[in-house]
């Protein structure tokens, strides 16, 4: 299942893969026109049979998002069920409290537009106007993260070897150029949109340059995910610091 393509239109090689789209769908299938109608169960709920999603959704149809967050971040379950999400954002809204809000957005899958739109709007209501913006700006968010990123992996270990980019530019400037290589944008990119130690699959039509291997060896430990780029080539299995490849392809 591809994903995210939309979002990484900027990087015209690469792709984001990721299973993790189940909420995402869902909500965008049932997200009705009307603004404030998006908080409200849809139609066609119909109760989830799962005893732990049904005291999720009991807990968010009674305004009690403190609850409902609680027992997920308590629970090892699934991701919860769309319905749930969405009841919990309601529910969220309905409370007026942010803390609560962000709480509940490190639960919700936002690879989609939709979703995204759908919490940004509830962000704007809240008067987050900057979380609100952030979340629709994912290209800017994608940037941000990976000079987060590139700092975390310097303070780690991480040198880039400049002598992968062949223009005539400064040091400072190819080390630059190395950063924004797409597989490193595709990755964060996956770390915005998946929870953490969730898998992210990148997939690249050209090589990945002997830089970009180092990096994202570095880059599987300081994230704590197993990251598997597949190039034209093949594929790559970064984990704990190294490579199924051992360096060699
Ligand atoms: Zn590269
Ligand atoms: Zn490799």
């Amino acid at each position: 299942m591809i994903q995210g393509a939309a979002a990484l239109n900027f990087l015209p090689h690469t792709k984001l893969i990721s299973n993790h789209n189940n909420n995402v769908r869902s909500l965008k299938k049932k997200t009705p026109t009307n603004k404030y109608s998006r908080l409200q169960p849809p139609k066609s709920f119909c109760a989830v049979a799962n005893p732990h999603e049904s005291a999720l959704k009991a807990l968010c149809d009674e305004g009690n998002p403190q609850a409902a967050l609680q027992l997920m971040e308590q629970q090892v379950a699934a991701p919860p069920h769309p319905d749930t999400l969405t009841a919990l954002l309601r529910a969220c809204a309905e409370s007026r409290s942010l803390p609560l809000l962000r709480r509940a957005h490190r639960h919700i899958q936002t690879s989609s537009p939709s979703t995204r739109r759908l919490l940004a709007g509830v962000y704007c209501k809240l008067g987050a106007k900057e979380d609100a913006r952030r979340l629709l700006d994912r290209r800017r968010e994608a940037y941000e993260t990976v000079r987060e990123l590139h700092g975390a992996m310097r303070r780690a270990g991480y040198v880039p070897d400049t002598r992968f980019v062949l223009h005539d530019i400064g040091e400072e400037a190819k080390e630059e150029a190395l950063m924004y290589h797409s597989e490193r944008l595709a990755i964060a990119y996956g770390l915005m949109s998946t929870p953490p130690g969730t898998t992210l699959r990148v997939m690249k039509n050209l090589r990945i340059c002997g830089d970009c291997h180092s990096a994202v060896k570095v880059m599987s430990v300081v994230v704590g995910r197993e990251i598997i780029v597949r190039d034209n080539k093949r594929f790559h299995h970064f984990r704990d610091g190294v490579c199924s490849c051992r360096d060699f392809w």
